[in-house]
């Protein structure tokens, strides 16, 4: 896609506060801009563009997933709506694969809605998903991948 940069997050960077995917439509007077560059170098924020295109008119749409500081994240969507780009928030929430959790229980202090908890009976992490924010965290910090963040079409 012509003009607009992306940045992966990187899996060994610093852990960050917040992770939120996205969904942008952008008229076609920005989509030459560097806006997706200045969500990084404005405001600490990583990008991963998950999905994009851009019509002949040179409007377009994205899904993009942004990780970092969550005071940050609010700044850049309103750097992006100053911008005339219209944000909205898919559907999403958490899934744990259960059979691939292995009871490490690293995702229990990073939660920040104790939606994972240790059953001190089972020694089990018990996931409930009524108190999950759909933060995305534990995504960031499970070694085996069994937190995974559903998006909705
Ligand atoms: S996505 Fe849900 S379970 Fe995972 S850290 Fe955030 S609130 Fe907790
Ligand atoms: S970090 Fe992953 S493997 Fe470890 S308890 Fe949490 S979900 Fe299971």
């Amino acid at each position: 896609m012509n003009n607009i940069a992306s940045t992966t997050i990187d899996p060994s960077a610093p852990r960050k506060a917040y992770r939120k995917i996205i969904m942008i439509t952008f008229p076609s007077e920005v989509s030459g801009s560097p806006m997706v560059c200045n969500l990084t170098r404005l405001y600490d924020l990583s990008v991963n563009i998950l999905r994009a295109s851009i019509t002949p008119r040179r409007d377009g749409f994205m899904t993009v997933e942004l990780f970092g500081d969550e005071e940050k994240f609010h700044e850049a969507i309103s750097y992006l709506k100053g911008l005339g780009i219209k944000i909205s928030t898919p559907d999403q929430s958490i899934s744990r694969d259960e059979d691939s959790c292995m009871q490490c229980g690293m995702c229990i202090a990073i939660c920040p809605s104790e939606a994972l908890r240790l059953d001190i009976n089972t020694r089990r992490v018990i996931f409930d998903m009524e108190r999950c924010a759909a933060c995305g965290m534990c995504t960031r910090v499970c070694p085996v991948k069994a937190m995974h963040i559903v998006v909705e079409q």
